[in-house]
């Protein structure tokens, strides 16, 4: 299973946690920038980084970034939209064996690059 925000937080009985998704509304009545920002996959978590105070946030399924450190300041507070890589599924298939620690993708890796890395390293990554 890969986590997304919604997945995470979900599942975690913790105020912030809770506050996070309920916050999420709030959010989303920001403007939206023409910029994006590209998904990643950290320890079987899809994050995507700010680019303005090197934190992380969670993906949430609208496909929108506000970093809750910096609140996208140097943006005026306007919210990110986020890219997906087209073969999403495939990159998470070829992560899916590997234990959690080892499911890490970032663009510009290639499915064969995860695929090679499968067969090169099966018994450090798998
Ligand atoms: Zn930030």
């Amino acid at each position: 299973m890969f986590e997304t925000a919604e997945t995470y937080f979900s599942r975690i009985d913790r105020p912030q946690a809770r506050k996070r998704l309920r916050d999420r509304p709030l959010v989303l009545t920001r403007e939206v920038s023409n910029k994006t920002l590209r998904a990643r996959i950290n320890h079987s978590r899809w994050v995507v980084n700010c680019p303005h105070c090197n934190s992380a946030e969670f993906l949430f399924g609208d496909k929108r970034f506000f970093c809750t450190e910096c609140k996208n300041e140097a943006m005026d507070g306007k919210l990110y939209k986020i890219v997906m890589p087209k073969n999403k599924p495939q990159i998470e298939t070829l992560l899916e064996p590997r234990p959690i620690f080892n499911r890490n993708w970032q663009y510009p890796e290639t499915i064969e690059d995860l695929a090679e890395e499968n067969k090169l390293h099966i018994e450090e990554v798998i």
